[in-house]
C-alpha cells in the first residue's frame, strides 16, 4: 500500500517532501506526488504515515486505495 496526494487540496507547501524517509514525494507541475512504488507507508520509521502528519491541510495525504481513493 502506499500513500496519494489529492491535488485539488495541496497547496504545494512542500513539508511533506523534506521528511519522507523514502524519498517518495516530489513535485510534478503544481503539486506534489507520491510515487507508490517508493511509498511504504513509513514502516520502520514512523508509527504512522508521516507526510499525512505534517500536511497542514487536513485529508490531503491519504490512502491510494480504499475510501476516498
Ligand atoms: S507515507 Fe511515508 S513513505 Fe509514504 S509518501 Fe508519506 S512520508 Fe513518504
Ligand atoms: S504537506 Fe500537504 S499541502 Fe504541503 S506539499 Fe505536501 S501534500 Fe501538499
Amino acid at each position: 500500500m502506499a500513500y496519494r496526494i489529492v491535488p485539488e487540496l495541496c497547496t504545494s507547501c512542500g513539508a511533506c517532501e523534506l521528511d519522507c524517509p523514502n524519498e517518495a514525494i516530489s513535485m510534478d507541475r503544481f503539486t506534489f506526488v507520491i510515487d507508490p512504488d517508493k511509498c511504504k507507508e513509513c514502516q520502520g520509521h514512523f508509527d504512522t504515515p508521516h507526510c499525512a502528519s505534517v500536511c497542514p491541510v487536513p485529508g490531503t495525504c491519504v490512502p491510494a486505495e480504499g475510501p476516498g481513493a
